[in-house]
C-alpha cells in the first residue's frame, strides 16, 4: 500500500480514533472518516466523516487531528490524550456537574470551617455618627458641670468614659472636647482614692515596722536583764550558801 496522499492513516488520529470509513448522514455511501469512543461508557460513539480534499486539508496529521478534535469538543465530547481519556458529551456533562458539586461541597466545607474557626461574632454595632453640634453642647455643657479646673481635673469620680455613659455619646468624642476646651483627664476622685489608699497603706506598714522594731528591741533587753539578774542571783546564793 502507497503511503502519502489523503487516504494514508494519519499517526496521530489513528491513535487516538478508529479510522475508516463513516457514513455521512443518512447517505448509504461511506466515507473517509473517524469514529470516536467514549473511555467511559459503552455507549458513547460518534462517527465524524474527515474529508481532507473538501476541507482543504494538506496531509498534515496535526492539523487535520486539530480540525476533528475541534468539531468534537463542538459536539460537546472531550477529547483526551487517549482513547481511554475521551468522554462522551453526556459523561462529560456529568463529570462537569459532579467537579461542579465537588468545589461546591469543598467551598461549603471551607465556609462552614471559617464559620468554626471564626471568632465570635462581634455584636453588631450602629455604624459611629459624625457628632452633631448638638452632642457637642450637651457633652461641653456635661464638662462645665463637673470638671473642675485644669489643675484639679475630674470631680466627683468623674471620668471620660462616665460622662459618655451618662450621655450615650463615644467616649472619643467626650475625649476630644475634654482636651480641646478644658484639660487633662486627671485628678479623678477614683484615682485620689487609690492614692490616698497606698499611701495610708504605706504608712501603716512602716508604722508596723518601727513597731516590731522597737519591741525586738525591748525583748533583746529584758532578755538580757534576765540573764544579767541570773548571775547575780547565783553569786549572792554562793555567798549565802558557802558553796
Ligand atoms: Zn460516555
Amino acid at each position: 500500500m502507497a503511503h502519502g496522499g489523503n487516504n494514508a492513516r494519519p499517526s496521530l488520529t489513528n491513535k487516538l480514533f478508529d479510522y475508516g470509513g463513516v457514513r455521512r448522514g443518512d447517505s448509504p455511501n461511506y466515507v473517509r472518516g473517524i469514529t470516536i469512543r467514549c473511555g467511559y461508557c459503552d455507549a458513547g460513539k460518534q462517527e465524524l466523516p474527515v474529508n481532507s480534499m473538501a476541507t482543504g486539508f494538506s496531509e498534515s496529521d496535526k492539523v487535520e487531528l486539530n480540525w476533528i478534535t475541534d468539531k468534537l469538543v463542538k459536539m460537546g465530547w472531550k477529547v483526551g490524550n487517549t482513547r481511554m481519556h475521551h468522554r462522551c458529551p453526556r459523561c462529560f456533562a456529568a463529570a462537569k456537574a459532579a467537579a461542579l458539586q465537588r468545589s461546591q461541597a469543598h467551598e461549603i466545607e471551607k465556609k462552614g470551617l471559617e464559620l468554626v474557626m471564626a471568632p465570635a461574632p462581634t455584636p453588631i454595632s450602629k455604624p459611629p455618627r459624625e457628632m452633631q453640634r448638638e452632642d457637642r453642647r450637651i457633652i461641653l455643657a456635661k464638662l462645665e458641670e463637673v470638671y473642675v479646673d485644669e489643675r484639679v481635673g475630674y470631680g466627683d469620680g468623674w471620668t471620660d468614659q462616665r460622662i459618655a455613659d451618662d450621655l450615650g455619646v463615644p467616649r472619643a468624642w467626650v475625649a476630644t472636647l475634654r482636651q480641646e476646651n478644658f484639660g487633662e483627664e486627671k485628678g479623678n476622685d477614683q484615682i485620689k482614692e487609690l492614692v490616698a489608699a497606698a499611701d495610708k497603706l504605706s504608712a501603716s506598714l512602716a508604722a508596723a515596722d518601727t513597731a516590731y522594731r522597737a519591741a525586738a528591741k525591748e525583748y533583746e533587753r529584758l532578755a538580757d536583764a534576765a540573764r544579767r539578774m541570773g548571775t547575780d542571783l547565783e553569786a549572792v546564793r554562793k555567798a549565802l550558801t558557802g558553796k
